[in-house]
C-alpha cells in the first residue's frame, strides 16, 4: 500500500498486529471526532474527555531533569493559551515542531492546577478546509507512541484505511449473512457496515454500522461453537454407560448420607442421559461453594465402575486431591471398592503398585494431580474423567488425559467459581452447560459485614470468642504481583499482630504464604486442617476447596484489593460444618467507589451467580481468571456484558442454523460457509474441544 514503507509495515506488525488489508480493516476507530468542531481555549472544562483546539503554536521548551523531563508547548488561540505536553519522543516532536504554525491539536483533556493541557496529542497543521468534501466524522483509531513516533497517530491511520477503500469494492468483503437473517435483524449489508464504521455519512449510520458488525462477529463465534458441540454429539464416540448397577444403587439407597437437591439429581440426569448416547461428554459444570458437586461426581464415578470403566479425578493441588482421597474414602467406606491417590508425592513402592493396578485393570477408581497426566499412568479402560477447579488446568492438559483410552473417556469439568452465563456462552460454549444453582440445606449462610481497620481491635475481640468456642479462623493477607515486596512486609506485620492479640501456648497460629517451600506450606496447612492451630494467617494461597468444617470466621485484610470472586471464594472456605459463621471484610478509612460497590455486593447476597455476574460489569471480560487465554473472548467490537441481547440473539440464530443444515449446504448458507472456509485455522476453537 502507498504509504506503508518496510519500516512502517513492520512497525504496525509488531504494534498493532496488522498484517493484511483485512487486519487494517478490522482496526476499527475507537471514535469519530467531528472535524469541524473546534473548541475555543477559554470553553474547556473538566466535564469534556476529550478535546479538539486550534490555534497557533506561541512557544515550546523542555522542562525538568532526567525522567521528570518533558517538552510543553503553549497552543494559542483569540481567547486563551493552552498546554501541550510530552513526556516520550521529545527529540522526535521537538524537530517537527514549528513555531507560529497553525495547528489542530485533539486529546485527552485534562487540568493541571486548574489549567487545562493535554498530554501526546495529535497534532496536525491546520490545512485551509476544501469546501465540505470531507468527511466530517473522522475516525480516530488507537495507536501506539511508536506508531506515532513513524507519523502514524490516530488520525494519520486514518489515511491508510481512506487509501485502501480506495483499493476494494464490494466484491472484496462479499456478505456472509444469509439474507433472512440480514432482514429478520435489519442488518446493514457487510460492505456498507465496514465502510460506514470508519468513515460515517452520519452517527446514525455508524450505529447501524457498528450493529451490524458485532451481530456478525458475535454470530460467527457462536456459529463456530455450535459447530464444535454438534460435530462432537454426531460424530465422536463415547464409550456406554448402559446399566445403573449394583454399585451405584447399593451407595444410592444405603449410603448416601443425605437426600439429593433437585439441582444434584437433575444434573445427574444430563451426565446420565449422555453417558448413554454413544458419543463423548464433554460438560462444564458450574456450581456455587458448597452446592455439592463432588458427590455427583462420585455418582458417576460408580456408574462407571458398575459399567466395567476405570474413572479418574483430578485436582490441581496435592492438598485439593488430599481432600477428595479423604471425603470420597469417608462416603465409600462400607463398599466392596478400592480407591487409590496419587500425587507427586506419593511414595516410589506405592506408586508403581498403583501403576501396576491402573494399567491391570484391578484399580477402578483413581484421584490425584497432574500426576495423573503424566505418561507413565496408563489405565486398562478409561472411562470417565472428573476435573475440578478447571481454571487451573489448561487444555492441552485435558487433552492429554483423553489420550489415554482408546474411545475417549466421558469428561466432567466442575468449576467452583461460577461464571456469567454470557461468558460460559463465549468462553466455553465447546463443551455442554450444566448450572446447580441450589445449595443443599445445611447451614445457615454466612453472615457478612464490613469494618473498618480502626475497628480491628473488636474484631480480633469477635474471633478469640468464637476461638474460646472451639472454633477455628482464618485472616486472609492480599498478595498482589506488582506490590509483593510490601504486600510480604504487611503480611509479617500482620501475622505480629496476631500474635500479639493471640499468644503462644494458649493459641497457635499457621502461616502459609507463596515464599515458602511446598513442603513447609503443606505442613503448616496440615496442622491447621487437623486442628492443632487455631488460626490460619495466610495469602489466598488457600483459596480454591479447602475445607476445614470448623472453621467460622473468615477475616480478609486489605479487602478493597479483592476482586469480587476472589473474595466469594474466600468466604467459601467458612460455614463448611454446622455452625454459623462470620465473613469480615476489613478496609482501610478511605474507599474508592468501585471497591464500595464490591463490598455492598458481598454483604448483601451469598449468591455466587450473581456475584460473578456483577464481577464481569466492574471488571470486564479480559480480567476475569481463567478466560484471558481461552482465545473464544477475542471480540474486536462486542462487549460480551454490554451487548447481551445481540449475543442471545446470535447464540439462538447460530445454533438455529446448525440445528437445520450442519454442513451449510442450503443455497442461502453457501456465502456463510465460503466465508467460514475463508477464516479456517485462523483460530484455535476447533482444537480446544
Ligand atoms: P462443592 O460443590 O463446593 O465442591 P462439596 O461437594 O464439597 O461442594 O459439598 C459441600 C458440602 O455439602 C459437603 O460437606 C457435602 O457432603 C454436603 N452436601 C452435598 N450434597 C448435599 C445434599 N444434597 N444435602 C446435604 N448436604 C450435602
Ligand atoms: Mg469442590
Amino acid at each position: 500500500m502507498k504509504g506503508v514503507g518496510p519500516q512502517r509495515a513492520d512497525l504496525l506488525k509488531k504494534e498493532l498486529a496488522i498484517f493484511t488489508f483485512n487486519d487494517l480493516l478490522q482496526h476499527y476507530p475507537y471514535r469519530h471526532v467531528d472535524k469541524t468542531k473546534v473548541t475555543k481555549i477559554i470553553d474547556l472544562n473538566p466535564s469534556m474527555e476529550y478535546a479538539q483546539v486550534q490555534g497557533k503554536l506561541w512557544y515550546y521548551e523542555t522542562v525538568g531533569e532526567k525522567s521528570a523531563r518533558r517538552l510543553v508547548a503553549y497552543l494559542k488561540d483569540d481567547t486563551g493559551v493552552m498546554e501541550l505536553t510530552w513526556f516520550k519522543g521529545l527529540t522526535w516532536i521537538t524537530k517537527i515542531l514549528k513555531q507560529d504554525e497553525n495547528y489542530i491539536a485533539f486529546g485527552r483533556l485534562s487540568f493541571f492546577m486548574g489549567k487545562p493541557q493535554i498530554v501526546h496529542p495529535e497534532l496536525e497543521l491546520a490545512k485551509p478546509q476544501l469546501n465540505g468534501a470531507k468527511n466530517f466524522l473522522e475516525p480516530i483509531y488507537p495507536t501506539t507512541e511508536k506508531l506515532k513516533i513513524k507519523g502514524l497517530n490516530g488520525r494519520q491511520l486514518g489515511k491508510l484505511t481512506e487509501s485502501l477503500f480506495l483499493l476494494i469494492s464490494e466484491k472484496d468483503l462479499p456478505e456472509n449473512l444469509p439474507e433472512s437473517i440480514q432482514k429478520k435483524f435489519q442488518l446493514l449489508p457487510r460492505f456498507k457496515a465496514i465502510q460506514q464504521i470508519h468513515f460515517p455519512s452520519s452517527p446514525a449510520l455508524y450505529e447501524q454500522a457498528l450493529r451490524r458488525l458485532k451481530f456478525e462477529e458475535l454470530f460467527i463465534t457462536q456459529l463456530r461453537l455450535a459447530m464444535v458441540r454438534s460435530e462432537r454429539h454426531r460424530k465422536s464416540k463415547g464409550v456406554i454407560f448402559e446399566k445403573v448397577g449394583e454399585l451405584f444403587n447399593s451407595f444410592y439407597h444405603n449410603h448416601l448420607p443425605f437426600q439429593l437437591t433437585g439441582a444434584q439429581k437433575r444434573v445427574l440426569k444430563e451426565i446420565r442421559s449422555d453417558t448413554v448416547s454413544g458419543h463423548q461428554m464433554n460438560r462444564l459444570l458450574q456450581g456455587d461453594v458448597g452446592s455439592g458437586k463432588t458427590i455427583v461426581a462420585l455418582l458417576v464415578m460408580l456408574l462407571a465402575v458398575d459399567n466395567g470403566f476405570q474413572s479418574c479425578l483430578m485436582a490441581p493441588t496435592e492438598i485439593l486431591a488430599q481432600q477428595h482421597f479423604n471425603t470420597i474414602s469417608e462416603l465409600l467406606k462400607d463398599m466392596p471398592l478400592g480407591l487409590h491417590l496419587l500425587t507427586g508425592s506419593t511414595p516410589a513402592g506405592e506408586r508403581k503398585y498403583i501403576l501396576q493396578s491402573l494399567a491391570e485393570g484391578n484399580l477402578s477408581i483413581i484421584i490425584g494431580t497432574h500426576a495423573l497426566i503424566e505418561e507413565v499412568v496408563q489405565f486398562k479402560n478409561l472411562g470417565f474423567v472428573v476435573i475440578d477447579e478447571q481454571h487451573r488446568f489448561g487444555v492441552a492438559q485435558r487433552a492429554s488425559l483423553w489420550k489415554k483410552a482408546e474411545i475417549p473417556p466421558h469428561i466432567l469439568v466442575m468449576t467452583a467459581t461460577p461464571i456469567p452465563r454470557t461468558l460460559a456462552m463465549t468462553a466455553y460454549g465447546d463443551l455442554d452447560y450444566s448450572i446447580m444453582d441450589e445449595l443443599p440445606p445445611g447451614p445457615q449462610p454466612v453472615t457478612t459485614v464490613h469494618r473498618y481497620d480502626a475497628r480491628r481491635a473488636q474484631v480480633m475481640d469477635f474471633m478469640r470468642s468464637e476461638i474460646d468456642a472451639g472454633r477455628q479462623a482464618y485472616i486472609i493477607f492480599p498478595l498482589i504481583e506488582e506490590s509483593a515486596k510490601l504486600d510480604y512486609e504487611n503480611l509479617m506485620s500482620g501475622y505480629e499482630n496476631v500474635k500479639a492479640f493471640f499468644p503462644e501456648p494458649k493459641y497457635w497460629i499457621s502461616m502459609v504464604h507463596g515464599r515458602q517451600p511446598a513442603d513447609q506450606k503443606e505442613t503448616n496447612m496440615q496442622r491447621f486442617v487437623r486442628g492443632d492451630t487455631q488460626i490460619m494467617v495466610s495469602t489466598t494461597v488457600i483459596e480454591v476447596g479447602v475445607n476445614v468444617p470448623n472453621a467460622t470466621v473468615m477475616v480478609i485484610e486489605s479487602t478493597e484489593k479483592f476482586g469480587l470472586s476472589q473474595l466469594h471464594q474466600l468466604r467459601g472456605r467458612v460455614g463448611r460444618g454446622g455452625a454459623k459463621s462470620y465473613c469480615i471484610l476489613i478496609t482501610g478509612p478511605k474507599l474508592g467507589t468501585e471497591a464500595r460497590e464490591r463490598i455492598k455486593i458481598m454483604t448483601s447476597t451469598n449468591n455466587g451467580f450473581e456475584i460473578a455476574e456483577k464481577d464481569l460489569e466492574l471488571r470486564g471480560p479480559g480480567e476475569i481468571e481463567g478466560t484471558r487465554q481461552s482465545g473464544a473472548l477475542n471480540l474486536k467490537l462486542a462487549d460480551i456484558v454490554k451487548d447481551r441481547p445481540i449475543l442471545e440473539a446470535a447464540k439462538k440464530t447460530a445454533e438455529e442454523i446448525i440445528e437445520t443444515d450442519l454442513e451449510l449446504g442450503a443455497a442461502e448458507n453457501l456465502q456463510l460457509k465460503q466465508y467460514l472456509m475463508s477464516l479456517q485455522g485462523k483460530t484455535p476453537w476447533s482444537r480446544i474441544s
